[in-house]
């Protein structure tokens, strides 16, 4: 172990006092393997990757499903200093086609499920020089998965990595743009694991189920990384099914459990329906959005009672602001207070650091800490922008927007590129689309401003609605309901079959308002 450990000793540390400890359940593959039996085939995969022309500081890739698979190969590649750069399993073609070549990776990981979408991408990835395939029926251009493990030696493999080494490259949603390649070190990820163990209580006796995405830092990095450096267990499920995931929880006494408020939701209807036993649940974790307080109560009354939010970007580890489960009632809505070792400032948009605004006023939320990015992968002047130094502290722009009460705690507004300006008055999307989405009819909503001459933006709503409301219904309804202060009422609506979204699912206004979201829709406009 060097000076500062890597990921690569958090597992091996692991092994030392827990060997025998369950690390991984992948049911799916009738896989269970203990930490010694883990990290003995972390270590052929790393022999393998070495052998398959794989150096420290190369890029390999993967465009997979939840997974051992996905586990082996990011502690493989921190055993070898490969920086694991994992892909959205979702990714069309073409989107496969520029993060691979954005990240000039060497080797790219993939399976049945995603194998049409790599071989639409293949005649274009430039810097591609080995493919290996996780399923049966390996492809003639690709190495097998389980061959290789099988084939390689048990030892771990002799490659100086140290804590400031590159670990992995993880694309941000895409949400804003196009996904931005984010360099994460070895150290400041060690240092996000002891954030989450100590945020979440984890003990070596907790058993976590992974069903959200692996290649997303939140699931990755918030929950299986700290558990294995604590010595707990990981169930894999290959994707998020309620029903499954009951089970699971029932069949493994699984504790802990993280999931976006929109799965917690899926899954405590689920919970209502279903007698199976969820009493092992201890502690829930979410993030991305906050949670809507019907979807809390629902989870507390058929899943568990404790539960704690995260709030961050993929910049940041993600995990950057804590919401502890006693704040969950009280400060319903905040996304909490600092993590340990972290700093919030809510500062004049894009201005120095040291530009606070008064207290309670919304501005910019920026972060520093000791999980922050080294920079953005060729992209100096995103960089530059995002990570700017004032005494000596790194500070994250966050391009969010929100504001602290007077105990101190954040509340996240909007992302600050969506604000609209209208005849002066700052005016935020995200407030206009909760009233909105109160109306029975609308199904989803997005908020943008279009240019206007005469106001500077005009704000006008994107509906995926039934047929039967009309624009006239929707103004009448967020005007007399008195949710909305009338220069924030939208003044056109576009109803639309569906809305550009990124593969999270996280709508893409970008692409309204630069018109290329194929929106297909006449305005309405309102009196
Ligand atoms: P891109 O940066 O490519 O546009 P993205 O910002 O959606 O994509 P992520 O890093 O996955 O990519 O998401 C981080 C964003 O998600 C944050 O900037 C914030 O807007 C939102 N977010 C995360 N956690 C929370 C939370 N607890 N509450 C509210 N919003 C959240
Ligand atoms: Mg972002």
């Amino acid at each position: 172990m060097s000076a500062h450990p890597t990921i690569a000793d958090t597992l091996e540390q692991t092994v030392d006092r827990h060997p025998n400890r369950d690390a991984i359940i992948y049911p799916r593959k009738d896989q269970r393997w203990s930490y010694a039996e883990f990290d003995e085939r972390v270590n052929r995969l790393a022999t393998a990757l070495l052998d398959a022309g794989i150096e420290k500081g190369d890029r390999v890739a993967t465009v997979l499903h939840n997974g051992s698979e996905m586990a082996l190969t990011v502690y493989a590649c921190a055993k070898i200093g490969a920086v694991f750069t994992p892909l959205n399993f979702r990714l069309p073609a073409g989107e496969i086609e520029y993060i691979v070549n954005d990240a000039e990776a060497d080797l790219l990981l993939f399976e049945a499920e995603t194998q049409a979408a790599v071989e639409g991408a293949r005649s274009s990835l430039e810097t591609v020089e080995e493919y290996v395939y996780i399923d049966d029926d390996v492809p003639a251009y690709a190495s097998g998965f389980y061959n290789l493990l099988e084939s390689s030696p048990a030892e771990r493999p002799d490659v100086a990595v140290t804590e400031d080494d590159a670990y992995a490259f993880i694309y941000t949603s895409g949400t804003t743009g196009r996904p931005k390649g984010v360099v994460h070190e070895h150290r400041s990820m060690v240092e996000h694991n002891l954030l989450c163990i100590a945020e979440m209580n984890v003990t070596r006796d907790d058993v976590g189920l992974s069903m959200m995405p692996l290649y997303h830092c939140a699931e990755l990095h918030c929950n299986l990384f700290p558990r294995v450096h604590r010595g707990a267990a990981t169930v894999i499920h290959h994707e998020f099914e309620p029903e499954a995931a009951l089970e699971a929880i029932d069949e493994y006494d699984v504790s802990v459990l993280f999931a976006a408020p929109t799965a917690w939701n899926a899954l405590s209807l689920s919970a209502a329906e279903s007698d199976v036993d969820v009493s092992s649940l201890r502690l829930g974790l979410y993030g991305a959005a906050p949670m809507p307080e019907q979807v809390l109560d629902n989870c507390r009354e058929h899943l568990c009672e404790d539960y704690v939010q995260a709030y961050g970007m993929t910049e940041i580890g993600p995990a950057g602001v804590f919401q502890p489960p006693e704040d969950q009632v009280s400060k319903q809505g905040s996304a909490g207070l600092p993590a340990l070792n972290h700093e919030i400032r809510v500062v004049e948009p894009d201005a120095d650091p040291d530009r606070t605004v008064e207290g309670g006023e919304i501005g910019e939320i920026l972060i520093a800490g000791p999980c922050t990015m080294r920079e953005y992968w060729n992209r100096p002047e995103a960089t530059e922008r995002s990570l700017r130094e004032a005494d000596g502290t790194t500070w994250y722009y966050t391009g969010d927007l929100g504001y602290r009460d007077d105990d101190g705690y954040l509340y996240v507004v909007d992302r600050k590129d969506d604000m609209i300006v209208s005849g002066g008055e700052n005016i935020y999307p995200a407030e206009v689309e909760d009233a909105l989405f109160s109306h029975e009819a609308v199904e989803e909503a997005a908020v943008v401003g279009e240019p206007d001459e005469e106001w500077g933006e005009l704000v006008v709503a994107y509906v995926v609605a039934d047929e039967t409301v009309s624009a006239d219904e929707l103004d009448s309804f967020v005007v007399e309901s008195d949710r909305l202060a009338d220069f924030k009422r939208p003044r056109a609506y576009y109803f639309v079959d569906e809305l550009p979204k990124n593969p999270s699912g996280k709508i893409q206004k970008f692409k309204l308002r630069d018109d290329e979201g194929d929106v297909d829709s006449e305005a309405e406009t309102v009196a």
